[in-house]
């Protein structure tokens, strides 16, 4: 896979991408979203609140996928990743003409690797 610079592959994908997502897919990023925040700085309270959620709405989610998260985020996000190239190209990412750097969202005008802008 071509080196597409330090942007998280994973607010990415999601946003911009989640028409090509097959739904388990879908449903794996919202677990690690979820996940994520429920790690992060919140307020316990908070924190229970989304856990709780967490446990009732997924708990019931298939094998699947569980399936896809068992090597952690980062090899999720590389091989969702790799299949939507595959099968959409990659038009659909907005990519820096000067260093093929992934932008920060698709309607960025300036590249967060080389800093070149254009219009
Ligand atoms: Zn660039």
């Amino acid at each position: 896979m071509p080196d597409y610079g330090t942007v998280s592959l994973e607010k990415y994908l999601y946003w911009e991408a989640s028409e090509f997502l097959t739904e388990t897919e879908q449903v794996a990023c919202e677990v690690l979203a979820i996940q994520g925040a429920i790690q992060s700085n919140l307020s316990s309270l908070i924190q229970e609140r989304l856990r709780r959620q967490f446990q009732e709405q997924f708990q019931e989610q298939s094998e699947a996928v569980w399936a896809l998260l068992t090597d952690g985020p980062e090899a999720f996000y590389k091989q969702t990743l790799k299949h939507v190239i595959a099968e959409h190209g990659e038009s659909w990412m907005n990519l820096c003409p000067s260093c093929h750097a992934l932008c920060r969202t698709c309607r960025a005008k300036q590249c967060p690797r080389c800093f070149a802008r254009w219009d």
